[in-house]
C-alpha cells in the first residue's frame, strides 16, 4: 500500500517565515500546482492534500480546484503553529476552525488529519482526543523517528495502527522509515526524498509493504528564495531535479489516497496500541 499525500501550506507559510512577498511565490506556486494536479491526472491518480485552514480561507479557489478533480481535502491545522504549542482548549478551537473552513469549501467531510511540522508526540498525545472530538477518523501525524521538529522515535509500528487513548480510537497512518546508511530515514518525502539518489528509493519502495509519502510543494519550487542557514543544505539540496524525480516516482509505483487506503484497509488485522498518559 502505497499512499501519496501533499501539505498545502506554501500560500501562508511563505508569509509566516518571511520568506518574501508573496505576490513574487503566488504565481510560482500556482504553476507548480496546477503542473502537479495535471501529473495526477494524466496518471489517473488520487491524492491526499492535508491544507491550512488559512489557505481555505485566503484562497478558497485552490481548495476547490484540487478538490474538483477528485482529491481528497484533509486537515493540516489552521495556521500551522506546531500542536505541542497549544494546550488542549486551543488545539480544539484551532482544528474546529480549520475543518469547518475546508468543509464549506468543498461540501464534503474533512476525514483525515496532518500536524503540522508532525507535532504530535510523546507529550501531547491527548491531542489525539482533539481528533477524535472533532471527528477525525484518520491521522497521519506520527513520524517515529527523531527530528529538529516534532517527532514520535518511540512509536514502533511502522504500519497502520489502531490507537486507543482513553475513549478515543483514531487510526494511524505513521510515515514509513527505512534504514538508509545507517540511520533511519523517511525517504518518501521532504529533504531526503531530494538528497536520497532516486535508484536507492526505488530499491527500498519495491522492498516496502507500506509507504506514506508528504510532499509538499515548496519542495519542488526551484525558484525560491534561498535562506542562508544550517538547514540550507537540507533544505534545497537538489531541489532543481525534485520535480521530475516526484514524476518517476508517481510513475513507477501506484499510489492512492488516504481515504480509500482507510476504506480499503482489513482494520481488523491491524496492531492496537494504548497510550496511557
Ligand atoms: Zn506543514
Amino acid at each position: 500500500m502505497n499512499i501519496l499525500t501533499f501539505d498545502l501550506e506554501e500560500w501562508f507559510v511563505y508569509q509566516q517565515y518571511d520568506k518574501g512577498p508573496r505576490d513574487f511565490y503566488l504565481p510560482i506556486i500556482e504553476s507548480y500546482l496546477d503542473e502537479l494536479l495535471e501529473l495526477l491526472d494524466r496518471q489517473e491518480l488520487k491524492a491526499t492534500f492535508f491544507c491550512l485552514g488559512m489557505v481555505g480561507k485566503e484562497y478558497p479557489g485552490v481548495i476547490k480546484r484540487i478538490a474538483r478533480k477528485g482529491h481528497e481535502i484533509g486537515c493540516h491545522s489552521h495556521k500551522h503553529q506546531f500542536v505541542y504549542e497549544m494546550d488542549y482548549a486551543r488545539f480544539l478551537k484551532d482544528s474546529k476552525e480549520a475543518i469547518d473552513i475546508l468543509e464549506d469549501i468543498t461540501g464534503q467531510k474533512v476525514r483525515g488529519y496532518r500536524a503540522p511540522a508532525f507535532s504530535i508526540t510523546e507529550k501531547n498525545k491527548w491531542a489525539l482526543q482533539v481528533l477524535g472530538e472533532v471527528g477525525i477518523e484518520y491521522d497521519c501525524s506520527i513520524f517515529p523517528a527523531t527530528r529538529s521538529f516534532g517527532g514520535f522515535p518511540s512509536f514502533t509500528k511502522h504500519e497502520p495502527t489502531i490507537i486507543k487513548y482513553g475513549n478515543t480510537i483514531i487510526k494511524e497512518f505513521p510515515i514509513n522509515i527505512a534504514n538508509v546508511w545507517g540511520m533511519n530515514i523517511a525517504y518518501s518525502g521532504g529533504g531526503y526524498f531530494r538528497l536520497i539518489p532516486y535508484w536507492k528509493i526505488q530499491k527500498i519502495m519495491k522492498k516496502s509493504d507500506y509507504v506514506m509519502s508528504y510532499f509538499h510543494i515548496r519542495d519542488f519550487d526551484a525558484h525560491q528564495k534561498k535562506v542562508l542557514s544550517l538547514r540550507y543544505f537540507k533544505s534545497y539540496y537538489g531541489i532543481s531535479g525534485a520535480f521530475d524525480k516526484l514524476k518517476k516516482f508517481i510513475c513507477d509505483f501506484d499510489f492512492i489516497n488516504v481515504e480509500r487506503a482507510n476504506d480499503e484497509f482489513d482494520w481488523e488485522k491491524a496492531p492496537v496500541i494504548e497510550f496511557i498518559d
